[in-house]
């Protein structure tokens, strides 16, 4: 059993795809943790992100995740780092694979929908800053 964090990005919820999302998840054996709304701060999405500051795409996707509510959880389940990364789809819906999330939900690299831990390390520490 092994723990990740997902956030349902603005856009996402935006879109009222959040019940599809969170379904493909429970379809595919997770347990959904500990979902709930919030509307990030510029300094929270600025702390959360902090591995890409300086990166030109750094002001855009802190006014992206701070445009409307997002909605992190915990992803629980066999491999869940890897396979729910997997189920996402690449970070750019162009090259993620077909009936992944982003590729079809997905429009942009900006605005691609969810966010997944990429590593465990990642896992701990997004879990620890949304959920303590
Ligand atoms: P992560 O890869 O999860 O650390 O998140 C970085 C996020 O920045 C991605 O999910 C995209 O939403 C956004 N982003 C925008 N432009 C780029 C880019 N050129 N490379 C990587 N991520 C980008």
């Amino acid at each position: 059993m092994e723990d990740t964090l997902s956030i349902i990005k603005p856009d996402g919820v935006r879109k009222k795809i959040v019940g599809k999302i969170l379904k493909r998840f429970e379809d595919n054996g997770f347990e959904i943790i500990n979902p709930r709304y919030i509307n990030l701060s510029k300094e929270e999405a600025s702390e959360f992100y902090n591995i890409h500051k300086g990166k030109p795409f750094f002001d855009d996707l802190i006014i992206f995740m701070t445009s409307g509510p997002c909605l992190p959880f915990i992803i629980r389940g066999e491999n869940a780092i890897l396979r729910v990364r997997e189920l996402m789809g690449s970070t750019d819906p162009d090259e993620a694979a077909p009936e992944t999330i982003r590729a079809d939900f997905a429009d942009s690299i900006d605005s691609n929908v969810i966010h997944g831990s990429d590593s465990e390390q990642s896992a701990k520490r997004e879990i620890r800053f949304f959920f303590g």
